[in-house]
C-alpha cells in the first residue's frame, strides 16, 4: 500500500452510519454453476501484493459488488512478513493472514495469502504461473493489480505477473494441468497517484461515498499496519488514539484525506461519468485503469461489471 502521507490538518469528519448492508453468502457461488447460469453473478479477483492492499485500493468496489450478491476474492501474493518495526517473520505473517481474514469478512469476500516473503518478491516464471492457474481456476470476470510501475517492488512484481499472465492464460499449451481460458477477463489497475512515465488513466471512476463505513472498517482489520507500523514509519505514532472507537475515527480521516485527492484529480471523469451536478460534487471515489494486454472494457463489457456506474 502507499506510505502514510503527512496531512496538514485533521478534520474531524462525522462519523455516518449508514444502515447494516447484508451480504449474501458466495459460498455457492463455484466457477463452474457462474459461468452456466444465464444471468450468472460476476467475479472480481484483486491481486495485491501485500495482505491490506485489496480492500485499501479497491474497498469501495469490493463492497459494491458483494452488496449486489457478486463473488469476491481478495489475495496477497506475499505474506506481510516485513510490514512492522517490531515483529516479523511468521509471527507477523500469521497476524497478517488474520487480519485480511476479519477485513475480508466485513463484506464476506474469500480471502486468501499467499506464502511469498514480503519485500523480496520477483516477477519470476513461477509466480507468473501461479497467477495464471489463479485466473483459470477462479475465472474472473475482472481482475484488479497494480500497476507494473510503482514505488513498491511487490506491487511492481505483481502487477508485471498479472500482465504477464493476461494473454497467456488463454494458452493452452502454458499450464496445461488447468484447463486454458477462452477468453481474458477484463484487468484493471488500481488506484495510484504516481506520475511517471505516466498518470493512471480515469477509465472508471466510482462514487464511494456510501461504501466508506465498510471500507474504514476493513482497513481497521488491518491493525498492525494502519495503527502501528504505517504510523511508525511515517513518524506519526503519537496520533493514534488508545481507545478503539478514537482510532476508527482516526483512521476515517486519514483515509478521506487519502481518496479526497482522487476526486480532486480525476473531477473531469466524475463529471463525464456521473454529470456536471453530482460529478462536481463526488469527494470520495475510486479509479481504475484498464489495461490493453487483457480483454477490452468495451461498452457491452462497461454495462457489465459497472452496472451502477450512471454512463456505464
Ligand atoms: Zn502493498
Amino acid at each position: 500500500m502507499a506510505p502514510l502521507a503527512p496531512i496538514g490538518k485533521f478534520s474531524r469528519s462525522r462519523i455516518v452510519t449508514p444502515p447494516r448492508v447484508v451480504y449474501h453468502q458466495q459460498s455457492e457461488i463455484t466457477p463452474e454453476s457462474s459461468h452456466l447460469m444465464p444471468h450468472a453473478p460476476l467475479r472480481l479477483l484483486i491481486l495485491g501484493a501485500h495482505p491490506d492492499d485489496c480492500e485499501y485500493h479497491a474497498g469501495g468496489l469490493a463492497a459494491i459488488y458483494r452488496e449486489a450478491g457478486h463473488a469476491v476474492k481478495m489475495v496477497s501474493v506475499t505474506n506481510g512478513e516485513s510490514g512492522h518495526f517490531e515483529i516479523s517473520g511468521e509471527k507477523l505473517a500469521a497476524i497478517r493472514r488474520d487480519e485480511a481474514r476479519v477485513a475480508a469478512a466485513v463484506i464476506d469476500a474469500e480471502s486468501a495469502v499467499w506464502e511469498h516473503p514480503d519485500g523480496r518478491l520477483l516477477p519470476m516464471i513461477e509466480l507468473r504461473e501461479q497467477v495464471i492457474r489463479e485466473i483459470r481456476r477462479y475465472r474472473p470476470d475482472l481482475v484488479l493489480t497494480h500497476r507494473p510501475n510503482d514505488y513498491h517492488p511487490d506491487h511492481r512484481a505483481v502487477g508485471q505477473a498479472v500482465q504477464d499472465a493476461s494473454y497467456l492464460v488463454t494458452v493452452p499449451p502454458i499450464c496445461p494441468d488447468v484447463p486454458h481460458l477462452r477468453h481474458d477477463p477484463v484487468v484493471g489497475y488500481l488506484p495510484d497517484l504516481f506520475t511517471k512515465p505516466t498518470r493512471l488513466a480515469g477509465d472508471v471512476v466510482i462514487d464511494v461515498t456510501d461504501r466508506l463505513d465498510a471500507i474504514v472498517r476493513m482497513l481497521a482489520a488491518h491493525r498492525s499496519q494502519f495503527f502501528e507500523w504505517l504510523p511508525y514509519h511515517a513518524g506519526r505514532q503519537d496520533e493514534v488514539p488508545i481507545d478503539d472507537s478514537a482510532q476508527r475515527a482516526w483512521l476515517r480521516d486519514w483515509y478521506l484525506e487519502k481518496i479526497r485527492r482522487f476526486a480532486q484529480i480525476y473531477r473531469k471523469e466524475l463529471i463525464a461519468t456521473y454529470g456536471s451536478d453530482r460529478g462536481a460534487a463526488i469527494e470520495y471515489c475510486e479509479v481504475f485503469e484498464i489495461s490493453e494486454y487483457a480483454a477490452p472494457l468495451d461498452a457491452a463489457a462497461r454495462q457489465r461489471l459497472f452496472w451502477f456506474v450512471p454512463s456505464g
